[in-house]
């Protein structure tokens, strides 16, 4: 990486956690700038244009959501939320305001790294998408032709309905970010109703099925259960 090291902007009230991540974050690589409070980190951000953000959503000044949102609309930098909080619902409003990943303390070295690194593989091809109509997503044995709307995994030719295909390419096109049950839904079926849920949950086991996965086999995606779905780039 030599000079060109990725920028990653820490919000995090809580110094020993903020400089633990610090160390790991520099110790791997990568230069790091630090902020205590929401509006400082906007500050930050702006003078600095971090390439990835670890953002707490707890924070004296202002919720992390708020940071989340004025960030949004003037960027799409990933930002990977970290929470104390193990409610799901914490979880499903900050990947909804367009957080892209979400940790939840206490979380290791090697779980942080990793999730950075893949959000920032990510952001690099989110670009490319609507610049390539059609064209071929391919992770490990699944190809995806998007020109035919065919999938194979393995060599095979898999036949998919059109909601199957629909949300298989849809959840391809964020690989490494949690989509959320609502946000699937929103693409797909335009808006939400009592059986949305189980309607994609249904929908899910029979791709599975079809690809060939069995009960607990997460080669293609995982069902972050309670949050969502999250598409795996390799
Ligand atoms: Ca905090």
């Amino acid at each position: 990486m030599g000079n060109n090291k990725y920028k990653v902007l820490i919000v995090e009230d809580d110094r020993t956690i903020a400089s633990f991540i610090q160390t790991i974050l520099e110790t791997n690589g990568y230069q790091v700038l630090t902020a205590e409070r929401c509006r400082q980190g906007i500050l930050v951000f702006t003078s600095h244009l971090p390439d990835l953000v670890v953002l707490d959503l707890g924070l004296p000044d202002m919720d992390g959501e708020e940071f989340i949102r004025q960030i949004r609309s003037v960027s799409t930098v990933p930002i990977i939320v970290l929470s104390a909080r193990t409610e799901e619902a914490d979880k499903v409003s900050a990947l909804d305001l367009g957080a892209n990943d979400y940790m939840t303390k206490p979380f290791g070295t090697g779980e942080l790294v990793a999730r950075i690194r893949a959000a920032l593989r990510t952001s690099r091809h989110a670009g490319l998408i609507p610049e390539l109509p059609g064209g071929n997503f391919v992770a490990g044995d699944l190809v995806i032709d998007f020109d035919r709307r065919q999938v194979t995994a393995a060599g095979k030719s898999i036949h998919l309905t059109q909601t199957e295909y629909n949300i298989l390419a849809l959840l391809s096109q964020h690989t490494g970010k949690v989509l959320t049950y609502a946000a699937i839904i929103r693409e797909i079926w335009g808006g939400m109703d009592d059986g949305s849920v189980k309607k994609l949950q249904v929908n899910m086991a029979n791709i599975r099925k079809k690809l060939g996965c069995r009960p607990g086999d997460n080669r293609y995606f995982i069902n972050e259960l309670g949050v969502g779905y999250r598409m795996l780039d390799e």
